[in-house]
């Protein structure tokens, strides 16, 4: 049975996109792959309105976390790392293993970082030379309002702001130079619907600045030698590139630029919420209360009973794949992604899919979700 894919990553890919990375391989010391290069750094600069170079990495997410540090933090900083989840607690984790002091900040599960909070840690924490945020929080569906945010920043004496971007870029606004972050982190196979092993990384000049002056703890994610690499008259990676997926990636981009960025966006905030109206008739609560802080690639729904484990099974014997919760919230949620191109028949898909399974493990779940779906799903 062909399985339907709805977790954070791998995600659906279409077709053309698995295809071009299927291409004949070429040298990636040649004028086809520095055409390549420069294509995608054009449309990756459009997709984040950035100028600049946007690095690209062979790895994932976790990678393009890493080289931020490796490059980016020095032991003598004074970091700030403010979580809303298991991916801000590992990027805090990865960054203190430069040696820096790491000051923690949690927000409760299924909460953002508000306006106060952030300006309470920044008060409480003046030495701050690092700041450390989440865009989207894969682990409970919650997406950080990062412009919001950064508007609070001081003029004198800002930090020098890293945020995580894995699984927000490409499929809602994510737009780095204009909100003041210095240091952006992404992955292919999420937002950008490509499969995974391409990292991505943006730096702002004060970044690159400070790139300088830190000796780069990482030789393979050199971010000096990769930028130098790139600006050749004929673009290339220093070691052997992932040829294929970058393929991939630049038909992935094409699409999406095709399609338009603001309709993608829109696209994906209208399925989930949708699937938020058609999963609460379910009996399946949407975890994130606060319905702007719902994130549109990804959506958690808490479990009664603590039974998502049992009804992550039950859709896996129908054909649905889904994510659990994770660390404290395994068993009691169900996570949903969104970030291909879903649209009604994969609703209704996935929602018949949870009635089933919620029948199958004796969970009673309401009958008029389909109804509330499509009340949802009206723009
Ligand atoms: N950060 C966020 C927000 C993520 O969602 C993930 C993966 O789900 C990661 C980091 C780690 O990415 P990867 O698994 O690609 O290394």
């Amino acid at each position: 049975m062909a399985e339907h894919l709805f977790t954070p990553g791998p995600v659906t890919t279409a077709p053309d996109v698995l295809l071009a990375g299927a291409s004949p391989m070429m040298s990636h010391r040649s004028p086809r792959f520095s055409a390549l290069l420069k294509r995608l750094q054009n449309r990756l600069r459009d997709l984040m309105n950035v100028d600049g170079p946007v690095l690209l990495l062979p790895g994932s997410g976790t990678g393009a976390l890493e080289a931020l540090a490796m490059n980016l933090v020095a032991p003598d900083d004074k970091v700030l790392s403010l979580s809303c989840g298991v991916f801000g607690e590992r990027f805090r984790e990865i960054v203190g293993r430069r040696g820096a002091t790491v000051a923690a900040v949690d927000v409760e599960p299924g909460k953002a970082v508000d306006v106060a909070t952030f300006r309470k840690a920044l008060a409480d924490h003046r030495e701050t030379t690092v700041l450390l945020l989440t865009h989207n929080e894969t682990s409970t569906g919650v997406t950080n309002d990062i412009e919001a945010l950064l508007a609070e920043l001081p003029e004198e004496g800002r930090p020098l702001v890293l945020v995580d971007a894995v699984s927000s870029l490409g499929a809602m606004d994510c737009r780095p130079q204009d909100w003041g972050v210095d240091g952006l982190a992404s992955a292919s196979q999420k937002g950008l619907v490509t499969p995974p092993g391409v990292a991505l990384l943006w730096l702002s000049p004060q970044a690159w600045e400070k790139s300088r002056s830190v000796p780069s703890a990482s030789y393979y994610f050199d971010v000096g030698l990769h930028r130098r690499s790139l600006e050749r008259e004929a673009p290339e990676n220093p070691y052997t590139p992932p040829v294929g997926l970058l393929l991939s990636l630049d038909a992935a981009l094409s699409a999406m630029a095709e399609i338009g960025l603001d309709l993608r966006f829109a696209q994906r905030k209208r399925f989930a919420k949708a699937l938020a109206a058609g999963a609460a008739a379910l009996g399946l609560v949407p975890f994130v209360e606060e319905r702007a802080a719902r994130s549109s690639g990804v959506t958690a729904l808490s479990v009664p009973e603590g039974r998502a484990v049992d009804l992550q099974r039950a859709l896996r014997k129908l054909g649905i794949e889904a994510a659990g919760g994770q660390k404290e919230l395994k068993g009691q949620i169900l996570r949903l992604a969104h970030y291909g191109d879903e649209r009604w028949p994969e609703l209704a898909l996935v929602l018949g899919g949870l009635y089933g399974a919620m029948r199958e493990i004796g969970l009673d779940g309401g009958r008029d979700f389909i109804e509330a779906a499509f009340e949802g799903w009206k723009e």
